[in-house]
């Protein structure tokens, strides 16, 4: 269609990784926060119990009066759970940690694994103009549990975070099965979006050897952009700012803004196929 009203496709990427500190919270708050300041409107869900992406962005747990939890329980819509932070264009739908005891909740409701999804399909209810979100991020727990099964069937892809560490490709292979699980499943149109290397560490030569190796295994699935190993991205959320926000200048932001770029970059490549 030419119609100049056209909406712009709302695309969810799941971020996950069943491993701890690898940088999935931090991608999410930045990459988030990037591709809002380039433009898009950006809704991020804190699928985490701990909340750390809620954090983060500086929502203090007073006002988290509706969360993740109230809307995959149904008590509220997702809509109703939504909160602005001070990044223009950047929203957010907090945690709280009674998202922990979700899975146990809901483990006979035959909908428990779409609950995400249908929540998400409700967004623009009774809104005609609809929430024009253009990306929504969805931050993971560090574990493969009902959340992240969650949180793949609500999507359109999977960004998967990689520490430049030793053990970096282990687990990966468990990872890339549960995508392809959901994905027969309960969402035929899940796929990979890309993998970023995280923590880069350009002193260290196990980062490059790691790099080398992740792109051997993974190919082109690897974006070009790597994320160094950056004190400002690590001191930022205990402002409750994101990176880009703390210093704009760091290796960190600049590092994400590429990020960003890359990201609608594939999605272009991907809508022209
Ligand atoms: P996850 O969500 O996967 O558990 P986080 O994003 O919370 O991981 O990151 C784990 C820790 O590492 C956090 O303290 C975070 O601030 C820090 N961190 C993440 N990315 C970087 C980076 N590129 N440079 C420095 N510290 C980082
Ligand atoms: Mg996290």
């Amino acid at each position: 269609s030419t119609d100049a009203t056209q909406v712009k496709p709302m695309r969810v990427l799941a971020v996950a990784n069943q491993k701890g500190g690898v940088g999935k919270t931090t991608t999410a708050i930045n990459l988030g926060t990037a591709l809002a300041a380039i433009g898009e409107r950006v809704l991020i869900i804190d699928l985490d119990p701990q909340g750390n992406a809620s954090t983060g962005l500086g929502i203090d747990r007073r006002d988290r009066n509706r969360s993740t939890y109230d809307v995959l329980v149904g008590e509220a819509a997702l809509r109703d759970a939504i909160v602005t932070t001070s990044v223009p264009r950047l929203h957010i739908a907090p945690s709280t940690l009674d998202l922990a005891g979700l899975e146990l909740e809901v483990s006979s409701a035959r909908d428990r694994a779409v609950r995400l999804r249908n929540a998400i399909g409700r967004l623009n209810d009774g809104h005609a103009e609809g929430t024009d979100y253009t990306y929504v991020l969805v931050d993971c727990p560090p574990s493969l549990n009902l959340l992240t099964v969650n949180a793949m069937a609500a999507s359109d892809a999977v960004l998967v975070p990689l520490q430049c560490e030793f053990f970096a490709l282990e687990g990966l292979s468990q990872l890339l099965k549960t995508v392809e699980q959901v994905k027969e499943a309960l969402n035929p149109r899940l796929s990979i979006h890309g993998i970023v290397l995280t923590m880069f560490d350009a002193r260290n030569n196990l980062s490059s050897q790691v790099v080398a190796d992740v792109r051997e295994f993974m190919g082109s699935k690897v974006y070009d952009t790597v994320i160094p190993r950056n004190v400002r991205i690590s001191e930022a959320p205990s402002y409750g700012k994101p990176v880009l926000v703390y210093d704009l200048k760091c290796a960190g932001s600049d590092a994400y803004l590429r990020l960003a770029t890359e990201v609608i970059q594939r999605e272009r490549e991907l809508a022209t196929h």
